[in-house]
């Protein structure tokens, strides 16, 4: 059976001593949610801070982007072997913010990945259909490009390490929810796809998290759906309280 992944992507909020709170008050809440993995995506400068606040505790550290490079002359730039140094164990990669503000592309999403997992980082493999798709009918067809341009020269056995994020951007920060049913349908194909691209073992181990103005009182049901695996948390994430019940439903 696949744990459930509650993850939380601060953004670019919060300061030092707001961070630290936060990580504080889940990391505290955290022995009680054995059952399911908790993780927090703070910006990169507060990356060792919240690690040091969670040292101990269940909950996981991740980061919200990352370079593919390894290193050298890339100004503003963090690399996979930086955010392992900083303690992280997760990186989000591909988020609609970064790319529709960002221009980030397929081809760039499958660098970051390959050079994620070379790092020993688990990427969240984010994709996700406009609205203006959804209503041309394009969904399925959107997502299942960006996961074989995001996944492309992914062994079955890192495959089955990566996470999947589903995140229709409609729903990213604009608290229109998917319904139970539209989420389910999407994951249900990606873990057809998962299937076909690999196979049935491999698609059965992938987790993949809905994601788009998940709250307290729709959690349950969105997660209560057989093929979603846990939640990618934006706004509601930055609330302990708001965050811990969403992981309740889990
Ligand atoms: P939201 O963001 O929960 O604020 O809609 C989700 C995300 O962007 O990951």
């Amino acid at each position: 059976m696949r744990k459930p992944l509650i993850a939380g992507n601060w953004k670019m909020n919060l300061d030092g001593a707001g961070a630290t709170a936060l990580a504080r008050a889940i990391s505290d809440a955290s022995p009680s949610y054995g059952k399911i993995d908790l993780l927090v995506c703070p910006p990169f400068v507060y990356l060792k801070t919240v690690g040091s606040v969670l040292n101990g505790g269940a909950a996981l550290l991740g980061a919200q982007n990352m370079s593919h490079e390894k290193s050298g002359a890339f100004t503003g730039e963090i690399s996979a072997s930086m955010l392992k140094d900083c303690g992280a164990t997760h990186v989000i990669l591909g988020h609609s913010e970064r790319r529709h503000i960002y221009k980030e592309t397929d081809a760039d999403m499958n660098k970051k990945t390959l050079a994620a997992h070379a790092a020993g980082l688990v990427p969240i493999v984010c994709v996700g259909e406009l609205l203006e798709e959804r209503e041309a009918g394009r969904t399925a067809e959107v997502i299942r490009t960006q996961f074989d341009g995001s996944l492309a020269g992914v062994s079955a056995e890192l495959m089955a390490a990566t996470v999947i994020a589903y995140e229709p951007v409609w729903a990213i920060g604009t608290g229109k929810v998917a319904t139970p049913q539209q989420a389910e349908e999407v994951h249900a194909d990606l873990r057809k796809l998962i299937a076909e691209r690999y196979n049935a073992a491999t698609a059965d181990q992938v987790r993949i998290l809905y994601g788009g103005s998940v709250k307290p009182d729709n959690a349950a049901e969105l997660l209560g759906q057989p093929n979603v695996d846990g939640a990618l948390i934006g706004g509601a994430s930055l609330k302990a309280e708001d965050f811990l019940a969403i992981a309740a439903a889990g």
